[in-house]
């Protein structure tokens, strides 16, 4: 079956209030007529058996997609042998038009409808602007005339649990043709990000998905539980400055959400057995710094540089190298002058957790670890802490000796003596 997704983005969604949802709150130009049958002429060149239309909102809300396009659609699918088409609507514009427009003896026309959750109160509190009535109202008349039905659920909407979504799976099977299962992560203007940045609710990881949906079987279920190869972007408008060395900054919810990706969604490259925890640097991103371009510069030439995973530990956490340009590891400052006792007996607190949770998570992808940090910093003492728990073996790039001789410089771990420890560890 050879399968085609179009997105007609046009207009804006009419309802556009559901917390999860940050689409329905971008207004796109809307597209004319003639731009949208120009649109559909051009993308449905070759036969398809399926076709897909996404277009952010409701494909029969008139606001959006001018009437006389559905006719044009059907018919055009028609004639290129399409067997299924799928569009997307809210159930306030599923009515009579729907059936003289777009009903077809060639081509079975399914509308996907977010139910979400099958829960007044629930739907209520996601604004979805929804009742379970109006659900099944609209779904009971598109398929007495002829229409099938594709209900979207969320699994893991906020406030829901096991029981709400076996609840909805149930309500949705009887009257759908298929039951899409969604994992999703929210988009970055939705009220649902800030719920989780607040500590209110998070996303799915892959097996809480998995564990969850377990049950639900069958021809008409699919299960989408890619999104949680997305990674937590902050918006910009969102984004600020977190400067100083204070509970506040440390204990930031922008770091806390990124930690937890590192620890539950991210996936360590398999082929780098060698884990290196180095410092992070005041400039940034940290890769511009004196710092990270000497540590760099010895790295690069090492043969088995392709195998050595690089991972900053500092304020934020543990940030994998490849994560460095993302805010907000590039926005932040924890100045050392400003360092109470108190602060830094909680930083290593906090460190050796994150640090702790990183490798009960990906430890075993290592077979060796390593850290180029100045023996008498907190992230040195939270690392060989949680090491020395965990019962790993972690081996210092940089001997006393060497400290010895740099230590009252400024920025002692990017002067030759100390690179020529790195060196010669790694190596050996
Ligand atoms: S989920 Fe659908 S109905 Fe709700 S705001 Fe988004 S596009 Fe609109």
């Amino acid at each position: 079956m050879k399968d085609k997704s179009i997105f007609l983005r046009s207009g804006k969604c009419g309802w556009g209030k559901c917390i999860f949802c940050g689409w329905g709150k971008y207004e796109y130009s809307k597209m004319t007529l003639h731009e949208l049958k120009k649109k559909i002429d051009k993308d449905l060149e070759k036969r398809v058996d399926i076709l897909k239309i996404f277009n952010s909102g409701s494909f029969l809300d008139e606001d959006q997609i001018p009437k006389a396009f559905r006719s044009y659609l059907v018919r055009k699918c028609e004639l290129m042998g399409v067997k299924k088409l799928f569009i997307e609507s809210r159930t306030e514009y599923v009515d009579e038009s729907l059936v003289e427009d777009m009903k077809s003896d060639k081509v079975k026309v399914i509308i996907g409808i977010g139910l979400e959750v099958a829960d007044d109160e629930i739907l209520k509190k996601l604004d979805k602007g929804l009742t379970v009535e109006k659900y099944v109202k609209a779904a009971g008349f598109l398929r007495k005339n002829g229409f099938g039905v594709r209900s979207y659920v969320l699994v893991n909407a906020p406030y829901t649990n096991q029981k709400t979504l076996d609840r909805t799976v149930e309500l949705a099977k009887k009257y759908s043709d298929y039951v899409c299962l969604l994992n999703w992560s929210p988009h970055g203007y939705s009220e649902a990000f800030d719920l989780w940045i607040n500590g209110k609710w998070k996303p799915f990881t892959e097996k809480q998905f998995n564990d969850a949906t377990k049950n639900y079987k069958g021809k008409n279920i699919e299960k989408y539980s890619d999104e949680f190869s997305f990674v937590p972007r902050i918006p910009p408008k969102k984004q600020e400055w977190l400067r100083g060395a204070t509970e506040k900054v440390l204990l930031h919810p922008y770091f806390r959400v990124w930690q937890e990706y590192f620890v539950e969604g991210y996936v360590p490259p398999k082929t780098k057995k060698i884990l290196l925890f180095i410092p992070c640097s005041f400039r940034k991103p940290y890769n511009l710094s004196h710092l990270h371009k000497s540590i760099f510069s010895v790295l690069y030439k090492m043969k088995m540089y392709d195998k050595i995973h690089v991972c900053v530990v500092s304020t934020p956490g543990v940030v994998p190298y490849s994560f460095i340009k993302q805010y907000p590891f590039t926005k932040y400052d924890w100045p050392e002058w400003e360092e109470t006792p108190k602060i830094k007996k909680k930083y290593i607190e906090v460190t050796q957790k994150r640090v702790e949770d990183y490798l009960r998570a990906h430890g075993s992808n290592y077979k060796k670890f390593y850290n180029y940090f100045k023996l008498d910093s907190e992230t040195y003492i939270a690392l060989h802490n949680v090491c020395t728990k965990l019962g790993i073996g972690l081996i210092d790039c940089l001997t006393k000796e060497a400290y010895e001789k740099v230590k009252g410089e400024k920025n002692p771990l990017s002067l030759e003596e100390a690179l020529k420890d790195l060196k010669s560890t790694l190596n050996s």
